[in-house]
């Protein structure tokens, strides 16, 4: 499968950020409390300017009002949390293939920006081009295919007009055929080079920065260009995986979160 260049948005950095952090596919869930409060920790410890989350930040997501439904549930508590935080540095988020219907209604009240992907990043002195990642995994063609259904406004306009109840109900059985696959031994994507590359070219940057394959490492992609890979979050697991991928003008730092929340 080929891939066309989608449109780059741009943020400009206020030139006094001297540190960014970027996170993505916590999956956070209330069944992982312990990923739950290494994320809530990190969000208010943090010492970093500014924090980008890079989609998957929840497991699930099924619309803005679940928060209000349920305002003693999981997703209210991840919400007071994005809303302490971003009172005290910006915080963006970006869509990911889990939580893309996390909608402006929620954003707006946690004062959250959204992000688009990709985004390039002008910050200390570099751009930095930032996705979730799974647009890029060109041979995932059956998840593009749902991709491309589910991110048009008209079926996320039907969808979120179902009831609560028959929302969750979707979400569970999506999830459990993706359970299925994972089970069967099924293997993933991982990013496709030559469409890293055509994404990094044409948003000028040299370094790409994603999530979403859960395949932590940095791939030289020739000609000077870069893919950096972020960690997925399982603070539940042995051993426990956290981490936040620390920019600044000195370049890409990665910094393990553990239990006690350290960075
Ligand atoms: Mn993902």
């Amino acid at each position: 499968m080929t891939s066309t260049v989608p449109p780059v948005a741009e943020l400009l950095a206020p030139s006094h950020w001297r540190t960014v952090d970027c996170i993505s596919d916590l999956h956070l869930q209330a069944s992982e409390p312990a990923t739950f409060e290494a994320w809530q920790r990190f969000m208010a410890e943090t010492p970093a300017d500014a924090i980008f989350i890079l989609g998957d930040l929840f497991e699930v997501w099924v619309g803005d009002d679940a928060v209000d439904a349920e305002p003693a549930g999981f997703d209210a508590a991840c919400v007071q949390v994005m809303r302490d935080a971003a009172l005290r540095r910006p915080v963006f988020f970006m869509h990911g293939n889990r939580d893309f219907l996390v909608g402006h209604s929620c954003l707006d009240a946690c004062g959250v920006g959204l992000l688009d992907d990709p985004t390039v990043l002008q910050f200390a002195g570099q751009r930095w081009l930032l996705s979730h990642g799974d647009a890029l995994c060109l041979d995932d063609v059956d998840y593009l295919k749902f991709r491309a259904v589910v991110r048009s406004p008209q079926w996320q306009r039907e969808f979120l007009a179902k009831p609560l109840a028959e929302r969750q109900q979707i979400a569970r059985s999506i999830r459990s055929q993706s359970e299925d696959r994972k089970r069967s031994g099924a293997v993933y994507a991982d990013v496709d080079t030559a469409a890293a590359r055509a994404w990094l070219q044409a948003a000028q940057a040299p370094v790409l920065v994603h999530g979403h394959t859960h395949r932590p490492a940095e791939h030289d992609l020739g000609d000077s260009l870069q893919r950096w890979v972020l960690s997925d979050w399982d603070l539940a697991a042995t051993p426990p995986r956290g981490e936040v991928l620390r920019l600044s003008a000195s370049g890409m730092q990665r910094l393990a979160v553990d239990g006690s929340g350290y960075l």
